[in-house]
């Protein structure tokens, strides 16, 4: 059995006490996501009460889950932890690096080939930690999760942004960064800003075209991509409770769009049936028995304006479909206006691929919805137009479409199946164009259509709709067509209407797979080696940073000091750099190369005290580093906002910086910096900004006394032999000082184990 039933038994266990304390402590009724967020606090039950949106709480999620290409560099630093096994239930998915070029079968095994040491790597250290490891080809992790894991009240995190899909299923489930996984992993705290939450209340019910992707993109419509930030959006009402399990999925996956912490639904009977044909009826026995738990208190769905930060209001009977884009999931379109938009705009109407699937609409639903179309295709005497193309979102729901003849039917279309996998949706693509400078338009029923996501190519207009408007399009061939109202032509110069799509909700045969492609970890893995090639490129195992010396901090060296905006993309640049996410040393080549040096206006040009001129960041930190001569970073306001990623972090400390000195910090990227040993510092008078000079030399002094609320000194000793000195305050706790002294918190943890 994949799925820990313990657990699940240990979170209902103490739900009733849990969720008691915090309606005594906040002193009203609770919404779904406060009764969640207050059964997995990590100091137990509540000792007080959160504010939204302002208290900083430390929580134990239930799960961890992390794909294969944001997991490299997470196990890398678990491993330092120095623990047996993960403190928590977690999993590894193999579904990102797969790249989709002619189908499924040869696609996967080029990734077996091209990713070898990755997946080696991956599968070695799980089966080592008591990780569960799903292989390339089972699956894509959202799916996966919500298949196998997801339950009704619980709370997870993932290392990608779209974990929150398993809200269909009635989980508090968050995307985070590597670091947080790994925090979670070593059974430490993890923070969280005590999030807002949004209702959004669905009256009616729907029918026809319309489906649940079409309740997410209206929504999206609504709060734009920022209208989520910070805020849980938690959906209630009839037409929730009308809705499948995985159309839930569909909503909640699409949450991250709008920027949303997670979104989430109540407990119903649609959860119910699909725990119960995935085989999870031990599941339904042990929610059944805290349902009053998995949903708001009734008053709070009585009066929803008194207890939401935000309420929304759709009705599920009149919302139309829905397409969104280009270039943006917000720009949200009803069927029957799109024709005009896309005229209107001179977006290319011609339609040149349709790609369902992926882990936002690839349910049994969803497929059979989007067939019901397809076969329209080949009973109607239609030939379709456009490419087409299948992502399921799991083996299960590929070997049970492909039994039950789903997937013969989109092949009978002309559409081409391709592996289990992101593919596609993640850039993942050998597109074949005769023409990439030609404007072109392409619709998925994926979730995320910024320029250039899907096949890098910035000329792509990329729309977002359900898999069965995608199908209908496909079949067009024209974005100006309405299934809803238009006719197509037959091969024979006919006129004939689509019907309306029709869909299965759960399979009546039941979910069948014959490999599902999960392998369990060995009870015992203290035996179990870690593959990892010491003359890889693309993965490095870590090494511990060194603890502290005991003493103030001297003769430091400026490494930059940076102007304006320096986001974690800034520190540490995506793109073709995620090749060395599990190469730290390689991956350090990109330190802050995006960062705009004060002094010349320039990016990735410093001044080297070394050689005595200019040269780029990394390049000049590794002198500095080589000569023993630690470095300071200075920054300006805001310093580190953007991803979590990690690698932000642990670049600079690899490189030998041992403090960043800024207006301010992102909070996220501050106890990042602090986790990895290094000291966060901000100015104590923001204008000392300008008391630094390209070539000055760093004390900080107070370290031997370093102590919670206590600042520290810096005297900066210019070229000239002049001094400057100022304070720098610091947000340090007792904790996070030990961090410091150990060098890093898996030092520390690791020195704990002992
Ligand atoms: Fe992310 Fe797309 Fe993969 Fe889903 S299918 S996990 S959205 S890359």
């Amino acid at each position: 059995m994949a799925f820990d039933l313990e657990m699940i038994k240990a979170v209902y266990a103490g739900m009733e006490e849990r969720v008691s304390a915090a309606r005594t402590k906040v002193g009203r009724p609770l919404t779904l996501t406060e009764k969640i967020l207050y059964s997995h606090l990590y100091e137990g039950p509540a000792r007080g009460a959160h504010e939204r949106g302002q208290s900083y709480v430390d929580f134990a999620p239930d799960r961890v889950a992390m794909q294969d290409a944001t997991a490299q560099m997470a196990l890398l630093q678990f491993m330092q932890a120095g623990k047996a096994q993960a403190a928590v239930p977690s999993t590894v998915h193999c579904d990102h690096l797969i790249q989709a070029r002619v189908g499924a079968d040869s696609d996967l095994q080029d990734a077996y080939t091209e990713n070898k040491e990755v997946y080696d790597f991956l599968a070695s250290v799980s089966n080592k930690y008591g990780i569960g490891f799903w292989k390339p080809g089972a699956g894509i992790i959202h799916q996966v999760v919500l298949e196998n894991y997801a339950f009704p009240g619980g709370m997870m995190i993932g290392t990608d942004s779209h974990t929150p899909n398993a809200g269909g299923l009635g989980m508090v489930a968050i995307g985070v960064g590597g670091a947080d996984a790994v925090d979670v992993m070593a059974g430490m705290p993890w923070e969280l800003k005590f999030p807002k939450v949004i209702g959004v209340k669905l009256t009616g019910k729907m029918s026809g075209w319309t489906s649940p992707k079409d309740v997410i993109l209206k929504v999206a419509g609504i709060l734009t991509v920022k209208g989520g930030t910070g805020a849980i959006v938690e959906y209630f009402g009839e037409g929730a409770e009308s809705m499948s399990c995985t159309g839930k999925g569909t909503i909640c996956n699409m949450g991250a769009e709008i920027g949303a912490t997670t979104s989430v639904f109540a407990y119903d009977n649609s959860m119910r049936a699909y725990l119960n044909s995935t085989k999870r009826e031990e599941v339904v026995e042990l929610a059944d028995e805290v349902a009053q738990h998995l949903r708001a208190d009734d008053e709070v769905y009585a009066d929803p304006a008194s207890f939401y930060d935000q309420l929304i209001e759709i009705d599920l009977s009149t919302l139309e479909p829905h397409v969104n884009g280009p270039f943006t999931p917000d720009a949200a379109w009803p069927i029957s206006q799109f024709a005009a938009v896309v005229k209107e705009h001179n977006w290319p109407a011609k339609l040149e691929v349709g790609l369902i699937g992926s882990c936002t609409n690839s349910s049994y639903e969803d497929i059979t919805r989007a067939a019901s179309i397809a076969k329209q295709a080949v009973d109607k005497n239609l030939t379709a137009q456009a490419e087409f193309t299948i992502t399921p979102g799991s083996e299960m729901v590929r070997y049970t479409t492909a039994r039950d003849g789903l997937l013969d039917t989109f092949a009978e279309m002309g559409g081409v199946v391709l592996a289990n996998a992101c593919g596609p949706c993640i850039g993942q693509w050998a597109r074949h164009t005769d023409d990439p400078t030609r404007k072109n338009s392409i619709i998925t029923s994926f979730n995320r259509n910024f320029a250039k996501r899907n096949d890098g190519n910035p000329n792509t207009h990329a729309f977002v709709a359900s898999p069965e408007i995608v199908t209908a399009f496909a079949i067009a061939g024209d974005l100006t067509f309405n299934p809803l109202t238009d006719t197509l032509t037959t091969k024979d110069g006919q006129q004939v209407k689509l019907d309306e799509p029709r869909g299965v909700e759960l399979p009546a045969k039941g979910f069948a797979v014959e490999d599902a492609g999960y392998i369990a970890p060995a009870e015992d893995g203290s035996k179990v080696e870690v593959a990892v090639d010491p003359k890889s490129d693309r993965l490095q195992l870590l090494e511990g940073f060194k603890p502290w010396e005991g003493t103030d901090l001297k003769g430091l060296k400026l490494l930059i000091k940076a102007q304006g905006k320096c986001t974690t993309d800034h520190i540490s640049m995506a793109g073709p750099w995620l090749k060395y996410r599990g190469h730290l040393d390689n991956i350090s080549n990109n330190m802050l190369i995006g960062a705009i040096n004060a002094f010349n206006g320039e990016s990735n040009s410093v001044y080297n005290d070394m050689t005595r001129g200019y040269d780029a960041v990394p390049a000049t930190a590794r002198t500095y580093k080589a000569a023993n001569i630690g470095t300071v970073v200075v920054g300006d306001e805001n310093y580190g906002e953007g991803s979590s990623r990690e690698h932000a972090a642990m670049e600079p400390r690899h490189l030998g910086v041992r403090a960043v000195i800024v207006k301010s910090f992102a909070r996220i990227h501050e106890t990042n910096l602090k986790k990895q040993g290094m000291l966060a510092l901000t100015f104590a008078n923001k204008a000392d900004y300008d008391l630094i000079e390209e070539t000055d030399t760093f004390d900080i002094l107070g370290l031997e006394d370093f102590q919670e609320g206590k600042p520290l000194k810096v005297v900066l000793t210019h070229k000239d032999g002049s001094q400057d000195s100022f304070t720098v305050n610091h947000t340090y706790n007792q904790g996070q000082i030990a961090w410091f002294k150990a060098g890093s918190a898996l030092n520390l943890i690791r020195l704990q184990q002992k």
